[in-house]
């Protein structure tokens, strides 16, 4: 099989020490399999674009010596291709219009909602997917297997929304099928929505890639970092040493005499080093004890 790995990032903000952690991994888990290293902007959500911040993930990644294969592909793009997806599930009949709200869903019952019964017909519904009533189990490279009932712990989910821009679940699987994405490594901040995905790639008969999640990274409080709490941007003067931060908290240190090497060095060390056995369950941002 060739190995297609991917970094997916939402230019809703600069890139933090958790995304590069995220891409460093998979682009060593990528080249340390001779595979390639694709790139995706994940602007789905026009409102959520910040601007000017594709050029920064561009140069971002550029200065840390994390070059991708090919164009990249960017979901605003990618409408179309949604909507023959979501077309594909109507036909097969798993799809529902429904006028709740999150709350009305959560309250009237978790896993299915009322609107399959009666379906609404005013203009501007959200659509969610029917779920089965069985388990899923998807078995993770670093965080081992994890299985998870569907309809009970999550619900039929919406992938298309009320202002009828599809959702990240429907975008992602559809985007990975595109691009041939044979392994996603990623944070495990997405490790409970990949059996969604999966249902998802079942139904619209795509290969399942292989996952592997990271753990997540966490700042002096104790906080995931992520744009929500304010995570610092990466400082691009200080690629070398960052990336060398970001290579021990995967368990793949490099050593005393590559630290402030160029990024380059010291990427061509990690992907002939490239362990995924070492990458620990437990990770702290370093730099917020700086
Ligand atoms: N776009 C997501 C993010 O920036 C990542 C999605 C994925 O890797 O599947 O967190």
């Amino acid at each position: 099989m060739n190995y297609v790995g991917r970094f997916a990032p939402t230019p809703s903000g600069p890139l933090h020490f958790g995304s590069l952690v995220a891409a460093v991994a998979s682009y060593l888990d990528a080249r340390a399999n001779q595979g390639s290293w694709l790139l995706r902007i994940e602007d789905l959500d026009p409102p959520r674009t910040v601007p000017g911040s594709i050029d920064a993930i561009f140069l971002c990644l550029d200065t840390f010596g994390l070059h991708w294969d090919g164009e990249p592909l960017f979901q605003s793009q990618r409408q179309q291709a949604y909507c023959e997806a979501l077309e594909q599930l109507l036909q097969q009949g798993q799809i529902y219009p429904c006028s709740c709200s999150r709350a009305q869903f959560k309250a009237n019952s978790l896993y299915r909602c009322p609107c399959l019964a009666h379906p609404p017909s005013s203009q501007g519904l959200a659509r969610r997917i029917r779920l089965p009533r069985q388990s899923i189990t998807v078995d993770d490279v670093i965080i081992g297997p994890q299985t998870q009932h569907l309809a009970d712990d999550v619900g039929d989910f919406v992938v298309q929304r009320k202002d009828q821009l599809f959702s990240y679940q429907l975008a992602v699987v559809v985007d990975d099928a595109e691009q041939h994405i044979s392994n996603i490594i990623r944070g495990s901040d997405l490790y409970h929505q990949t059996p969604r995905q999966v249902w998802l790639q079942n139904c619209l008969n795509f290969k399942q890639p292989i996952y592997g999640h990271l753990p997540i990274i966490t700042n002096n409080q104790g906080q995931k970092l992520s744009k929500q709490n304010l995570a610092r941007p990466l400082d691009i003067l200080q690629a070398p040493s960052l990336l060398s931060e970001a290579l021990e908290r995967l368990g793949q240190a490099t050593p005393c005499t590559l630290r402030q090497a160029p990024v380059e060095e010291q990427l061509a060390w990690a992907v002939a080093q490239w362990d995924i056995n070492c990458v620990p369950k437990c990770m702290q941002d370093p730099v917020a004890f700086a």
